[in-house]
């Protein structure tokens, strides 16, 4: 898309620019396609938050911080905001909830205390309707056994030798990989290994006979390890969450880790990006807090002692040796350390958390859904 500029010269428009003239032609024409007629049943709010949301897609991919916007797709996770034109909306403490141009629904969950929101996500996981806002997590009710966790600032490192190492000034433990996963992989790559010879297909050739079986059992071996992986992970998080108030854990870039060959298989499998969001989760939503350090924070460089930064260090010493303390520690326990003592410096960064609550919709109700299910599903911290 390109315009004519005051001195004649042909410039392109911006993303923003593009967003608006794409909103114009909708409004005003695709709107009023005999097809399209439904959607002048409801709020002009849905459509300008989808167009807000792509404005947004656009320039995150502009920042190279993601990919370019694909099309969503009706099998995808369907959700749609609106938004009060107002500003924020109070929302009463209850079971009822009055949501901007759509009317007021009963939820499952009652709101806790009387808060108020800007914008309202309302989403369909199967045949659950769900709404999302968010709230002070810090204002939450907290079950009292939950009141009587430590307010010290536990430092988490995950490593490659031990799946995480917790510390503070007060004590220290490990969590390592379950036995039974490490099994699971060896199987997998055994039989990886075992039908390394076969014709397979592929590459402009269709499938062989064997390939379909082959590929059919390899996906039954990842699917069992995904699963190992994530009952392994909502186990322990919900134990950590249990034992721990407040927590400090590295913001992983692991992304840029994966594409450090050896590194990435064993970081993948031990899914720490799923990790540290169950964490957060639960954590936050049982009234504690979360600090993540700065990705560039050198938390496994620094000595816990005295702080001085070890630039020598690489991922092959498994042991910290300060030169200018002397100090010498186990690496993981020591970043753990490090972690611990950031976490207590900068409370104030801590990370917030949305609350989803499961509502009842007219029309959305299916015969299996009962009151039990709807809780599990939005509250996954409290389990
Ligand atoms: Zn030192």
């Amino acid at each position: 898309m390109t315009k004519v500029n005051k001195l004649g010269q042909e410039v392109h428009f911006s993303y923003s620019q593009r967003i608006n003239e794409a909103k114009k032609v909708f409004t005003n024409y695709v709107k009023n396609q005999p097809e399209n007629a439904w959607t002048n049943s409801y709020s002009s709010r849905i459509y300008q938050s989808a167009f807000k949301h792509l404005g947004e897609a656009f320039k995150r991919y502009k920042e190279g911080t993601s990919k370019y916007p694909k099309l969503k797709r009706k099998k995808d996770r369907q959700s749609f905001t609106v938004y009060d034109g107002n500003g924020k909306v109070t929302i009463r403490a209850g079971k009822k909830i009055k949501i901007p141009t759509l009317g007021t629904f009963s939820l499952w969950e009652s709101v806790p205390y009387t808060t108020a929101s800007q914008t309202f996500t309302i989403s369909r996981t199967g045949e659950k309707w769900f709404f999302s806002f968010s709230m002070e997590a810090d204002k939450l009710p907290v079950h009292p056994l939950l009141d009587e966790r430590p307010q010290e600032f536990k430092g988490i490192d995950i490593g490659i030798k031990q799946f995480a190492t917790i510390a503070s000034s007060e004590e220290n433990s490990t969590i390592s990989l379950p036995e039974s996963i490490k099994f699971e992989q060896l199987k997998l790559a055994k039989f990886q290994w075992r039908n390394r010879q076969k014709q397979l297909g592929g590459k402009g050739q269709p499938l062989s006979k064997n390939g379909i079986k082959y590929y059919k059992k390899l996906a039954k071996y990842h699917g069992r390890i995904t699963n190992m992986r994530r009952d392994f992970i909502e186990k322990t998080t919900t134990e950590l969450a249990g034992e721990y108030k407040h927590v400090c854990l590295e913001n992983l870039n692991v992304k840029g880790m994966m594409q450090n060959g050896k590194l990435a298989a064993s970081i993948a499998r031990q899914g720490f990006y799923e990790f540290r969001q169950r964490l957060t989760t639960k954590i936050v939503a049982s009234g504690g807090s979360v600090v993540l350090a700065d990705q560039w924070f050198p938390s496994s460089k620094a000595c816990h002692n005295c702080g001085h930064i070890d630039k020598e260090l690489t991922l092959s010493n498994r042991t910290f040796n300060c030169p200018h303390c002397g100090a010498t520690i186990d690496r993981d326990l020591n970043a753990a350390l490090v972690l611990s003592q950031y976490g207590e410096v900068n409370q104030k960064t801590r990370v917030g958390c949305t609350r989803n609550y499961a509502c009842e919709l007219e029309g959305a109700d299916s015969p299996g859904r009962s009151r039990k299910q709807a809780a599990k599903w939005t509250l996954p911290g409290l389990s």
